[in-house]
């Protein structure tokens, strides 16, 4: 690329890095970037360098926020015995966008996958089984339906039994391998109240 100046060339390698961005999209950000007014340009900087310095895994849930607890944590009005085990943040996105759901989550960050040689030391496990010496009248395993989401829903299942604390399965009415952020609300809903007794 040395058709451009080494800092606009910086700039796209840089945006080309991001997950999606081609180096088409690279370039039509960079050059749009480079059209915005400074000061927007410094609050979009801004925003990405404060975002990343102040957000962290909240104690209890481990989701992203910038506060000790999140704000579904720290609401007394939901039912914190009832625990639904997420992927990642995004999921838990999905599922408060149906606004139907009252418990608390769990978020695992990530999924245990024998191929990648991710096992369940490498996602948040450690944490939830804490979480279970609490009072829990229910674990709602809501991992996605890939291959790994299985996995870990059979695994985390197979711990939690011994406890006698009961474990549901979101209904796999959602479609195999599906990312549970691209999947509508309603079928969300029925998946969560479809849920079979593990
Ligand atoms: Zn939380």
């Amino acid at each position: 690329m040395d058709y451009y100046s080494s800092q606009i060339s910086r700039l796209i390698e840089q945006l080309s890095a991001l997950p999606g961005i081609g180096s088409k999209s690279a370039q039509r950000l960079a050059f749009h970037i480079l059209h915005m007014p400074e000061e927007d340009v410094k609050k979009l900087a801004e925003s990405m360098t404060e975002a990343k310095k102040n957000i962290h895994y909240c104690k209890e849930c481990l989701t992203l926020t910038d506060e000790e607890l999140c704000p579904i944590c720290r609401n007394m009005q939901r039912d914190h015995r009832t625990i639904m085990v997420v992927e990642d943040t995004r999921d838990l996105a999905a599922y408060e966008k149906t606004g139907k759901y009252e418990g608390v989550y769990h978020v695992l960050h990530g999924a245990i996958s024998p191929m990648l040689g991710i096992g369940p030391n490498d996602i948040r496990l450690k944490e939830l089984i804490h979480r279970l010496e609490g009072d829990v009248e229910e674990v709602i395993i809501a991992t996605n339906s890939s291959l790994e989401g299985e996995t870990t829903a059979m695994y985390i299942s197979k711990l939690i039994k011994p406890t006698g604390i009961r474990v549901t399965r979101i209904a796999s009415g959602v479609p195999v391998g599906g990312d549970l952020e691209y999947i509508d609300e309603v079928t969300l809903l029925r998946a969560l109240e479809g849920r079979v007794e593990l």
